[in-house]
């Protein structure tokens, strides 16, 4: 990875990002600009099977299947084409090493064919920046809960500073297990929050919180054996909700308190849920502080995210010769530079 200083706004004074997303279930294509935002965003899910989560080959086939489609219709949809292209960004990682390894492998053949740079991303960061870029926050306290992250982050000299996270499953895959157990596919998150709206039935489950970190392992112990118990799965879900959202809102509070933000931005797929939302919008009122919810529409994983980022980072001269551009199956987002944030 190189970094060459800013790229001169004067010599092209819009820049163009055609970004690729594929570290798990979605291959995702978008064209931003710099002025105009999000021209297009094209994504194509892969689902398995009921009862199944997601099988990296199978995925990956997936991925490879619908590629050159997704990336073309979403040049097509922005209205510019390849040459209108200031730079190509993928997903370098974390993520699935068969599923990167598509969008990889898509962007350095876009980025080759049209003589092109190439831009990794974290796909991590990609969620925040897209998030703040859609809420106007600026440099919030961050509640990242996905399918591969539950983190809490702030900005601090110019890298996203860990101040809590999950220390085994995250919040995304507890509700994806939980689902999977009674023969939902994944992702399984929507349907279980259309469960628990149907009870306000609490059943007792553990609550582990340790330092400011999170668990979720013995909670989904639980709640399974409470489901080979016959309980309603209304009410498994509901409680469910109620003790992993407090547990989460709990250690984004002490965060909270202690860096003292203003902003709270919640960004990743289970960012959607209306239930945490209202969870954490009661904390922050006690805190004066401002909630921002990412759109659900670019909650879950999308091109937008790899492409607006990696706008960012090529405007602040970051690029990969096609020949480095590896593939980086974890890559924790607290050990990226973030040149482009130049007041945080
Ligand atoms: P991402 O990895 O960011 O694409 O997010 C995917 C995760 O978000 C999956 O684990 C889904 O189950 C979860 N998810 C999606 N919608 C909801 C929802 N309404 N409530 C809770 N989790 C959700
Ligand atoms: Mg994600």
């Amino acid at each position: 990875m190189r970094e060459s200083g800013p790229k001169d706004r004067d010599v092209n004074g819009n820049l163009c990002i055609l970004g690729i997303e594929s570290t798990a279930h979605t291959f995702s294509a978008s064209v931003v600009t710099e002025k105009e935002g999000i021209l297009s965003d094209v994504k194509d899910v892969y689902l398995p099977p009921e009862g199944s989560g997601i099988h990296p080959t199978e995925a990956s086939n997936h991925h490879s299947a619908v590629a050159a489609r997704v990336i073309k219709e979403a040049l097509v949809a922005s209205g510019k084409n390849g040459q209108d292209l200031d730079a190509v960004a993928y997903a370098m990682g974390p993520g699935l090493g068969p599923c990167l390894r598509v969008g990889a492998v898509s962007a350095r053949a876009l980025a080759l064919a049209l003589g092109k740079p190439l831009v990794p991303v974290n796909h991590a960061i990609g969620h925040i920046e897209l998030g703040c870029m859609l809420t106007g926050a600026t440099s919030p306290l961050v509640l990242l809960i996905s399918g591969g992250h539950t983190m809490v982050v702030s900005c601090s000299s110019r890298m996203w500073r860990v101040l809590g996270e999950t220390l085994d499953l995250t919040l995304g895959q507890l509700l994806d297990q939980l689902g999977r157990y009674v023969g939902y596919s994944s992702p399984c998150g929507r349907r279980i929050e259309e469960a628990a709206s149907r009870s306000n039935r609490y059943l007792r489950l553990p609550y582990t919180v340790k330092g400011n970190d999170v668990s979720f392992s013995g909670l989904l112990t639980a709640a399974k054996r409470l489901v080979d118990d016959g309980e309603p799965f209304e009410d498994v879900c509901f409680s469910v909700q109620e003790s992993a959202f407090a547990t989460t809102v709990e250690v984004t509070e002490r965060a909270l308190a202690f860096t003292g933000n203003k902003e709270v931005m919640v960004v990743g797929g289970v960012a959607a849920n209306k239930r945490l939302a209202e969870m954490l919008s009661v904390m922050v009122q006690r805190h004066s502080a401002r909630l921002s919810v990412v759109p659900i529409r670019y909650s879950g994983d999308c091109g937008a995210q790899i492409a607006w980022t990696g706008l960012l980072a090529y405007g602040a001269g970051i690029t990969v010769p096609v020949g480095e551009s590896i593939i980086r199956q974890s890559w924790r987002l607290d050990t990226v530079p973030l040149p482009w944030r130049t007041s945080a």
